[in-house]
C-alpha cells in the first residue's frame, strides 16, 4: 500500500472548506492542517474537520509534501510561489491566477523545482464528462449555457473568470485544435464587472462554440450541447447526466429496440437514429478531483487539468474580456 500524502490547505473560506472536508475523507491523504489568514476561519474550519490550524503560510509549508491553495484569486500567484519555492506540490483553484504573466511564472519555477501543478477546473471531473470518456468525442458546433442567481461572493472579477471559464477549459480539452477568432460581448448590469457574457469561439479546424456565461439570472443552469459528425450530445452539469443520441453504424440497432428513435436511408444504405445514456458513475467531483491530484503526485504522473491548461483557459478568457472591453468603449 502507498504512504499517504502529507496535504494542507491554504485560504479556507467556501471552496477551502470543500477542500479540508474532502481531505478528511480521503484515504490517500494525510490531511497535516490549515492555514488561512483570517484567524477566526482558519480556528473555525480547524476544529471542524479536527485538523491542525497553522499560524503561518510557512510553517505549514514545512510540514506537507503538496498543498490546495484556495485563497482569493488575487492571492493565487504569491501564495502559490511561496508553496513551489519550497518545493511543494500545488492544486491551485481556478483561475490559475489573474494575469498570463503571474500564470508564466508559476508554470516555469515548478519546471525547475520539478513539482506539479493541477488547477481546479473541477467540471473536468464531473460525472457527466467522466461518463463520456469512452466516446469519441470531436465537436464542430458547441452551445454551452452557465447562469447562476446573484451572489456578491465572486463579483471581484467578471463572470467570465469566474464562470464561463469552467465551460472555456472544457471545450479548449475537447476541442483539438488552436482559437482562430474570438467575439464577445458581455454587460456590469449590478457590479463593476460583467454579469453577463456571451463569446463566440472559432477555432482553426472549423468548430464554433457559443458561449453564455450569466450570474444574474433567476434559475441556475449549468448545461453543454455538442454537435459533430453522425452524433448529437447533451451534457447537464447540473445533474451529472449525459445524452446522446447518434447514428448507429450500417447493421446496428434493430426496430425492435428501445433506444432506436427512427431510421434514415433505404435498403443497404439504412442506418438508425440511436439514444443512449452513458453510465453514469457515482462520484463527487471535488473529491475525484483531488484523488486525482494526489495520484498524480504519488506517480509522477501529469495532472488532468495542469498548469499549461489553466493558462490557455486564462489566455481565452482574458482574450474575450480584452472584447467585452472594446464593445463597452464603443457603447
Ligand atoms: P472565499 O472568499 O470564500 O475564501 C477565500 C479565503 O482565502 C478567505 O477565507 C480568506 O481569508 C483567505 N485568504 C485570502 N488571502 C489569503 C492569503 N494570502 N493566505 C491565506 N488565506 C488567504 O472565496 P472562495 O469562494 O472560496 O474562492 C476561493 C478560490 O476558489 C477563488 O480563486 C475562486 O475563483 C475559486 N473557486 C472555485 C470554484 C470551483 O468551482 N472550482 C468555485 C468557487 C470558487
Amino acid at each position: 500500500m502507498k504512504t499517504k500524502l502529507n496535504i494542507g490547505v491554504i485560504g479556507v473560506g467556501h471552496l477551502g472548506s470543500l477542500h479540508s472536508k474532502m481531505y478528511n475523507e480521503i484515504d490517500s491523504a494525510n490531511f497535516v492542517g490549515l492555514f488561512d489568514v483570517n484567524e477566526e476561519k482558519r480556528k473555525e474550519i480547524s476544529s471542524k474537520y479536527k485538523t491542525r490550524s497553522f499560524s503561518s503560510v510557512e510553517e505549514l509549508l514545512s510540514a506537507v509534501d503538496a498543498v490546495s491553495i484556495a485563497t482569493v484569486t488575487t492571492t493565487h500567484h504569491e501564495v502559490a510561489m511561496k508553496a513551489i519555492t519550497a518545493g511543494k506540490h500545488v492544486l491551485i483553484e481556478k483561475p490559475i491566477t489573474s494575469t498570463m504573466t503571474e500564470a508564466d511564472e508559476l508554470i516555469q519555477s515548478a519546471k525547475q523545482k520539478g513539482v506539479l501543478i493541477q488547477v481546479g477546473h473541477i467540471e473536468r471531473f464531473n460525472p457527466a464528462i467522466v461518463s463520456l470518456e469512452s466516446y469519441q468525442l470531436k465537436p464542430m458546433f458547441i452551445e454551452s449555457h452557465r447562469l447562476a442567481q446573484f451572489n456578491p461572493r465572486g463579483t471581484d472579477v467578471a463572470v467570465v473568470l469566474d464562470l464561463m471559464i469552467h465551460d472555456i477549459d472544457i471545450i479548449l480539452s475537447l476541442v483539438n485544435s488552436p482559437v482562430k477568432q474570438i467575439d464577445a460581448n458581455g454587460v456590469a448590469v449590478v457590479s463593476e464587472t460583467p454579469d453577463i457574457a456571451n463569446a463566440r469561439l472559432q477555432f482553426e479546424n472549423g468548430c464554433v462554440a457559443n458561449v453564455t456565461a450569466s450570474r444574474i439570472s433567476q434559475k441556475k443552469m449549468r448545461k453543454m450541447r455538442m454537435f459533430q459528425h453522425n452524433a448529437y450530445i447533451a451534457i447537464d452539469f447540473q445533474q451529472g447526466s449525459a445524452d446522446v443520441f447518434r447514428l448507429g453504424k450500417e447493421g446496428e440497432g434493430s426496430i425492435w429496440s428501445t433506444m432506436l428513435l427512427g431510421q434514415i436511408g433505404e435498403g443497404k444504405k439504412k442506418r438508425s437514429i440511436i439514444y443512449e445514456q452513458p453510465e453514469i458513475k457515482k462520484i463527487n467531483a471535488l473529491k475525484y478531483e483531488l484523488e486525482s491530484f494526489i495520484s498524480a503526485v504519488q506517480n509522477g504522473t501529469r495532472p488532468i487539468v495542469n498548469g499549461e491548461d489553466g493558462r490557455h483557459a486564462l489566455e481565452v478568457a482574458q482574450e474575450i474580456m480584452n472584447k467585452i472591453q472594446v464593445q463597452r468603449f464603443d457603447v
